[in-house]
């Protein structure tokens, strides 16, 4: 940790790149492309990101890569600290727009929830970063650099973490951003993060989900399913109009999970909408095609949300009809309610955000 948030400002972003692109990019700079791998060392490893400070580069190097790239770095505007430990992070990019973070602990292991997107494009009824919009895609760059400020701000660059991709955004709505991400996040020179960490939270969006089927690096899938009917999904969740509820399921049955490994099917319980026994059973009939486990999130309240959560006991009838019936289910524990952290209660006020206000939220 030698240097804060401002890196050099030259010609092409170097965390956007892939180790292959640097090396390609060093290349260029007249250097051999291995001294990529110590730069992702430096970055990834130590969170440093003043070329000066990378003292294992020749000075000519450490010069003209300070002349040709930049090297930036989300700036955390906010940091708000749960009574739980929940950490929720509020960071500017370089063109002052705003995501959010989450840092929840000990979940049994460290898990960063980070966002694709500022905003979001799919607008499902009972989410407040929906209401938003999107304002647009992050860059690869943008989506690793959340992770590292939380894992510097937080003396975690060593530790193991987990990485949940189900901050603001839809993923599959930023494919190739979010991959590139993946990947960078991957490489053994930097974080190295086994894919088996990272689990992707999505929508639905089919086209992506095909194209991740045939993807090397495969992260766990989490589908945000919530509705057992093409009518009701097509209200909660508006994707639905255009990729339907069967053809999701379909492509979910033909997903190349692997032995043991399941999908997992969200399903956000909304009172007296989609939370009934009756409901179970359709979800039990529906998902029987598929290798997977069912997660349920009881909805989070915010205000301008027309919903409440389910009580306790319905939310546990709800749990014991899916596991009656030899369905995987656990319950999704709220973290991070106080400090506004919880899934889905990304806030915006008044329809004209100011960078303050634009305020994701994420998970638990
Ligand atoms: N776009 C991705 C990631 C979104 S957030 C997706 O849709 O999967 C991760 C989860 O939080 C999703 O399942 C989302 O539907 C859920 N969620 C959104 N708003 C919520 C709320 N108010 N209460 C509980 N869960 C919510």
């Amino acid at each position: 940790m030698t240097d804060g948030p401002a890196g050099p400002r030259g010609a092409w972003e170097l965390t956007d790149l892939d180790l292959p692109g640097l090396q390609r990019q060093i290349a260029s700079l007249g250097a051999e492309p291995y001294h990529a791998g110590q730069v992702f060392a430096w970055v990834y490893k130590r969170g440093v990101t003043d070329p000066a400070a990378m003292t294992d580069l020749s000075r000519a190097l450490r010069d003209r890569l300070a002349q040709a790239c930049t090297i930036s770095t989300p700036e955390v505007a906010r940091r708000d600290v749960s009574v739980d430990g929940t950490t929720k992070y509020l960071l500017r990019l370089a063109d002052d727009r705003h995501v959010e973070a989450v840092y929840i602990p000990d979940t049994p292991k460290q898990t960063f929830c980070i966002s694709t997107q500022a905003g979001c494009a799919m607008r499902c009824a009972f989410c407040l970063t929906g209401k938003m919009g999107l304002l647009r895609n992050l860059r690869p760059g943008e989506i690793v650099g959340q992770v590292r400020v939380l894992a510097r701000d937080l003396d975690l660059l060593a530790a193991p973490f987990n990485i949940v991709l189900m901050g603001m955004g839809e993923p599959l709505h930023n494919y190739d951003h979010t991959m590139a991400a993946l990947r960078i996040l991957a490489d053994p020179a930097g974080f190295g993060l086994p894919a088996r960490r990272v689990t992707l939270s999505t929508v639905g969006v089919l086209p992506g989900l095909d194209r991740l089927a045939a993807e090397p690096y495969m992260p766990n899938l989490a589908v945000s399913l919530h509705a057992t009917t093409e009518d009701l999904r097509d209200r909660l969740v508006p994707v639905n109009r255009k990729y339907g509820l069967a053809d999701l399921v379909a492509a979910c049955a033909r997903f190349p999970v692997k032995r043991r490994d399941r999908i997992t099917f969200e399903y956000v319980l909304l009172a007296g909408v989609n939370d009934t026994d009756a409901d179970a059973r359709r979800l039990v009939a529906l998902i029987a095609p598929v290798r997977a486990k069912v997660n349920l999130i009881p909805f989070n309240e915010a205000a301008g949300l027309p919903f409440s959560r389910p009580s306790d006991a319905r939310i546990d009838a709800f749990a014991r009809e899916l596991a009656e019936r030899g369905v995987r289910v656990s319950v999704r524990k709220s973290r991070g309610r106080d400090i506004r952290a919880a899934c889905g209660q990304l806030l915006v006020e008044g329809g004209r955000p100011s960078p303050a206000q634009r305020m994701a939220t994420l998970m638990e």
